[in-house]
């Protein structure tokens, strides 16, 4: 049988945070938008409401500049009612003194960031698409690349009805850290296993956080509580992958326990509230950023250790510096528009990378050589005012993206055009 082929400005490969987002903005900046999407967890997949568990646990810890970015672009307002603010971040090591309080007063912010639950940001995402014409191959995914002239790039994908060609004059690959776009334009990487996972679950607490989110660097990994609304928290719980896989396994009423004893009591008895997810961590990072007609964005570009919660908000950059470029020139897919991006990606990409591997590789993992290391940071972290400012700045992506980027985006859309928040959906919080 004959693939169909069509034509179209921009192909997205991936339809997680990256590639939903990236697809409405370009789709509203004018432009004719594919968007395929493997599975059925990202934003392609069709909202499914509140509430709905779409198997990912995670609650993202997104930065004040992400949350700007977001406004600006009019995605925030319909996320708001299901994100928590955090107000304070306390960094501790189990079984030593000190705990690192940074607080958003003193940094002269009402919040330092907001937690919001993956899924609702999959929700918005999946209504905005739904808002903006952007054509959704779901169940679809990128089998091969093939050349189509100087002007395109041919995408093979294969989906339930069959194989399509698109012909794109931009191909995105937003497909992940395994990124079937990179491998099919032959593009390297630099990966790393860490000798962790991560296990991901929420729970509520006897008293509550009050916006506090809590980092526990402990000998095996670091273990993160975040607020989240409703009285819940969402754990990250970072271990050696054999540990993850016997917890994962264990009744819950073993987990809690063990999860007590290892954060303390400082919210009084844990509870667990939601379905536990594991999660393999590694680095990986492409060796280039663009090919012929091709650039990957987000985690096909770089993915991150979770230790600094960065990887979502550095992703988030690469989307609005990408948008920026494509929709100020006339061909989404000319050389010069990729290189210009590449190249102002490639200094926050290094310096995320290389500040979370070495945090990452520093602190976890290893009974012998972490107490030192931890506690070196700690106090470095405790004592050093500019230090600990610039560690503060760093993990609120306060660094502002400069406004002629922000300037290049499509305008906020109008009230109307804008899809309900999770909450209005169900007549939640009202
Ligand atoms: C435990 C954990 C906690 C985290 N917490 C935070 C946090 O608090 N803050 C933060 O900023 N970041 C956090 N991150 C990082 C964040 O999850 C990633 O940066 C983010 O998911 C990147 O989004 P993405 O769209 O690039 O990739 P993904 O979310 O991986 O989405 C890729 C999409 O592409 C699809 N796909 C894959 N292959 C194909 C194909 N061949 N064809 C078509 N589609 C394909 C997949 O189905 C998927 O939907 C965390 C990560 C982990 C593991």
């Amino acid at each position: 049988m004959t693939a169909r082929r069509r034509n179209c400005d921009v192909l997205i490969v991936g339809g997680g945070p990256v590639g939903g987002l990236l697809a409405c903005l370009l789709a509203r900046g004018g432009l004719d938008v594919a968007l395929a999407e493997r599975g059925a967890g990202g934003a392609g997949e069709a909202s499914k409401g509140p509430g709905a568990r779409d198997g990912d646990t995670r609650g993202y810890a997104l930065a004040a500049g992400t949350v700007r970015l977001l406004d600006d672009v009019g995605y925030w307002k319909p996320l708001a009612p299901d994100a928590e603010p955090i107000r304070e971040v306390h960094v501790s090591r189990q079984g030593g003194f000190g705990s690192v309080v940074m607080d958003a007063a003193s940094q002269g912010v009402p919040a330092l960031g907001q937690v919001v639950p993956a899924e609702c940001i999959n929700a918005v995402l999946a209504d905005a698409l739904s808002a903006t014409g952007v054509e959704r191959l779901e169940q679809t995914g990128l089998e091969t690349l093939e050349a189509a002239g100087d002007e395109r790039r041919e995408a093979v994908l294969a989906g339930p009805d069959g194989r399509h060609r698109l012909a794109a004059r931009l191909v995105v690959g937003a497909d992940g850290t395994g990124s079937a776009t990179r491998a099919a334009a032959g593009i390297e990487v630099q990966r790393r296993r860490y000798a962790a996972d991560a296990l991901v679950f929420d729970v509520r607490s006897a008293r509550p956080h009050r916006g506090r989110a809590f980092e526990r660097f402990t000998p095996e990994g670091p273990l993160a509580l975040l607020p989240q609304p409703g009285g819940r928290l969402n754990v990250v719980w970072v271990a050696p992958p054999e540990v993850c896989e016997e917890r994962a396994a264990q009744p819950e009423s073993e987990r809690i326990a063990e999860l007590q004893t290892r954060f303390g009591w400082r919210l009084g008895r844990l509870r667990a509230a939601g379905p536990v997810a594991r999660f393999p961590l590694e680095l990986v990072r492409a060796r280039r950023l663009y090919d012929h007609r091709l650039v990957l964005a987000g985690n096909a570009a770089h993915g991150l250790h979770p230790v600094a919660g960065q990887g979502l908000n550095l992703s988030l950059r690469d989307v609005a510096v990408l948008a920026g470029g494509v929709l100020a020139a006339r061909d989404p897919g000319a050389p010069e528009v990729l290189a210009a991006y590449a190249q102002a990606r490639s200094g926050d990409i290094d310096r995320v990378a290389t500040v979370t591997d070495l945090l990452a590789r520093g602190l976890p993992v290893g009974e012998k050589f972490a107490p030192t290391a931890l506690r070196r940071g700690m106090l470095l972290l405790d004592r050093i005012g500019p230090v600990r400012q610039l560690w503060a700045e760093q993990a609120m992506g306060l660094q502002p993206l400069p406004r002629r980027i922000l300037r290049g985006l499509p305008p906020v859309p109008r009230e109307t055009d804008r899809p309900p928040s999770a909450a209005a959906r169900t007549g939640e919080g009202t």
